[in-house]
Parts: structure tokens; sequence; C-alpha cells
């Protein structure tokens, strides 16, 4: 009899696991089912993007129902609430679902490190929406301005600069004058500060690299605050370590993330941040049936560094977990997760974006740009929704 396999999540990981499951099992092997809470795959990597109105929700989103097509995946709408692994089965807000085979691939969700107010006064960017709502407070805080004149309106705030927030610094400062034009609004009244905590920009990124960021958005206009951690955030204010106050009616934090609270609540084995801890072959220790893959786990490198929760390393997770799903059916060896790297880029805006591809090959500029473009084509390829955008 076919082996349910329950997938839950529709991001990279998920996906690519259904998808190449698919591919490997017959109907006979396994009856696959994906749980998304949208009908909708986000491509998470280009938040940045809609967040400061610069693509739209339909440029970064892949309906589900067109890639799975005819595939015999069985796709259900609706939000994972729990997990039941005593009784192998997953409570969803509108029913309930029994599993042989589970994959939990539910993403990530922000670290707030516990600061003041952070979480409550604070835009996070982790999905479609949160991007449109920065984007129509942003479009807002112009609208008003000619109103209320409150400067506090024209200063953007970036916590974290790490990719996500460099990215989006990026793109704020290519999307401002936009702004000041339409709205007629003084350019020199309007601030972007990214607020780090560590002595550099983009931490253990290459450090020639990280100079070439620094310069370009710094020649848009941003201000860094480097080694000043945000330490509370209350309505209008962003406190720093030190004493430093900005003035805000705009924090967006980008200042890192964790694993999501359904692992932690289900009692699988998770390292500090709630990242669960997996075996070589992408299964929840001690459980031969539950795959977690993606920003939801936790793996480290031969070197012993954890891999970065990427879209990159999450479609590699994805498809290791659907071989390994089919080995266990068919009681073969499975196959280590032993992924390829193919270096990291980041986008600066519109036009530039920083690339560190092997220790001889560091693309700066429009040429690191183009990469990045390159590997969104590759990878909506991969999901067969190339034609479809
Ligand atoms: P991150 O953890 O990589 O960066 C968060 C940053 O916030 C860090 O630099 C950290 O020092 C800083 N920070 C933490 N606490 C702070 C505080 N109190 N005040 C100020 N700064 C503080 O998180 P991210 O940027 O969301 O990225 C998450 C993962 O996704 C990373 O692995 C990243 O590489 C990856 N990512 C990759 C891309 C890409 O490949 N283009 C884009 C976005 C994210």
């Amino acid at each position: 009899m076919a082996k349910k396999v329950v997938i839950l999540g529709a991001g990279y990981a998920g996906l690519v696991c259904a998808l190449e499951l698919n591919k490997l099992a017959t109907s006979q092997d396994a009856e696959i089912v994906l749980v998304n809470k949208h009908d909708y795959h986000q491509l998470i990597t280009q938040l940045h993007e809609p967040a400061v109105g610069a693509k739209k929700q339909e440029d970064i989103t892949v309906s589900l129902n067109s890639v799975l097509g005819s595939k015999p995946i069985k796709f259900i709408k609706d939000t994972v609430v729990s997990i039941n692994k005593e009784q192998q089965s997953v409570e969803l807000e509108h029913s309930t679902i029994a599993y042989d085979y589970l994959v939990v691939a539910l993403g990530s969700e922000t670290e707030f490190f516990g600061i003041p107010g952070l979480k409550e006064y604070s835009f996070t960017m982790k999905s479609v929406n949160q991007a449109n709502r920065i984007r129509e407070h942003i479009e807002k805080c112009f609208e008003n301005y000619s109103k209320e004149k409150r400067d506090s309106m024209l200063t953007f705030v970036v916590g974290g600069a790490g990719f996500s927030g460099i990215e989006l610094v990026g793109e704020l400062a290519d999307k401002l004058p936009e702004l000041t034009a339409k709205y007629n609004v003084p350019k020199d009244k309007v601030k972007v500060f990214s607020v780090e905590a560590a002595p550099s920009i983009m931490p253990g990124f290459d450090p020639e690299l990280v100079d070439f960021a620094k310069q370009s958005l710094e020649q848009r206009g941003v201000k860094f605050s480097i080694g000043t951690p945000v330490v509370q955030v209350e309505p209008g204010k962003v406190h720093l370590k030190g004493g430093d106050i900005i003035e805000t009616d705009t924090m967006i934090w980008t200042g890192g993330v964790r694993g999501v609270q359904q692992v932690i609540d289900a009692g699988f084995e998770t390292e500090p941040r709630g990242r669960a801890k997996v075996d070589e072959h992408m299964r929840a220790l001690g459980h031969k049936n539950v795959w977690i893959i993606g920003d939801a786990c936790f793996v480290l490198t031969p070197e012993g560094r954890p891999y970065p929760p990427t879209a990159q390393i999450s479609t590699q997770m994805g498809a290791n977990a659907a071989v390994n799903i089919y080995a266990t059916m068919k009681h073969i060896k499975l196959e280590k997760f032993d992924p390829h790297l193919y270096g990291a880029v980041a986008s600066l805006g519109r036009k530039e974006a920083v690339a560190n591809l092997s220790p001889k090959f560091k693309p700066k500029g429009w040429v690191a740009y183009r990469i990045k473009d390159a590997s969104k084509l590759r990878y909506l390829s991969t999901i067969g929704a190339l034609f479809k955008k």
C-alpha cells in the first residue's frame, strides 16, 4: 500500500521535496500531500523588492496550482497548528491529517532576542504579506508628511545589517528619490539608517565586498550605525546601545532568524535558537520517519559551522529528503546530505550586487547583479515555473 508522505510548507525546501519525490515514486509507492498556508509559493529571497514597491506581489510569487499542475500531489491550503509525532498526525487549522512519513519544511521565524518593544513596534519581512505592509506604511509616511510634517515620518531604520537588512536598505535607497518626487518632499528630510550590532555590516562576508557594499549604499544616502545594537524600541523611538536614540515612525527588523515554534512544541530535539537537530540524512534525531529541512533545521558543515539558512541550501535539503524518503520506502541505502555550495550574492538595489562565488571570483556591481538574477531564473526553471512567471 502507498505510504502517506505529508510535507508541511511549500517554501524552497518543501516544494522541491514534493516535486523530486513525485519524480522518484509512483502512486503505488507514495501518496504525496503538500500543506501550505497560502496557495502560492513565495520567492522570499526577493522580499526586499515588494517591501519598497519595486516589484508587485505577483512578481515574487508562483501559484502552486500552476507548479503542481496535474501531478499526483495533493495540495491542502491550511495552516499547521501542531505536530503529534507519537500519533503520527498533524493538526491543521481546519482538519487533522495522519502520516507515515513527515517532512517539516516550515521555514523560520524572526528572532527578537528579548529586546524590549522590538516585537511590538517593528515591522518584519518574512513573507509577501509583511513586505506589502512595509510598502503601504512607507507610502503612508510620505503621503501624510505634507499634513503632519514630523521628521520621524521620513526617517527609516533597518535594524540588522546581515544580507536581509542590506538588500532592503539598497532597495529603499533606490526607491526613495521616486517617493520624494511623487510626494514633493524635500530630499534632505529623508533619512535611512542601517543599524548593526557587530563591528561590520554583513558579518563574516568577504571584507572587500563589504567595503564595496558600504560605499555604494553610503553614496546613495544610507547612514550606517555599526557596533551599536538596538537595545529598545518604543513608539517613535529606537534606542541604541551607548544612549543614542533615533526618532522614527518606521523600524524594520532584520536582525536574525530562529526555528519554528511547531517543531519546538512537538518535542523534537532543537538547538538554542529552536532549529531542529537532524542526522546526516536530514531526519529528526531519533525519528526514522520525520525529515526536518530548510531553515527549520540545523546542520553543521564538515568544518563544524552551521549551514546558513539560504534558498540554495534549502532546495538541496528538499531534494536530499526526497531521495531518502524513497530509499526508506524501498529499503535501499540512504544518501548523506552533502550540498554543493555556489557562494553568496547580495543585491544592493536595482543595478548592483556583491557576490562571493569562489576565492578567485568575487564580482561586484552590475555583473554580480546579473548573476543574482540568473540564479533566480535557474531556480524557477528547477520548479518548472520559469515560463509561468
Ligand atoms: P542574519 O542573522 O544573517 O543577520 C542579522 C544581523 O543583525 C547580524 O548582522 C547581526 O549582527 C545583527 N543584529 C543582531 N542583533 C542586533 C541588534 N540588537 N541590533 C542591531 N543589529 C543586530 O539574518 P538575515 O540577514 O535575516 O539572514 C538570515 C539568513 O538568510 C542568513 O544566513 C543569510 O545569509 C541568509 N540570506 C541570504 C540572502 C542572499 O543570499 N542574498 C539574503 C537574505 C538572507
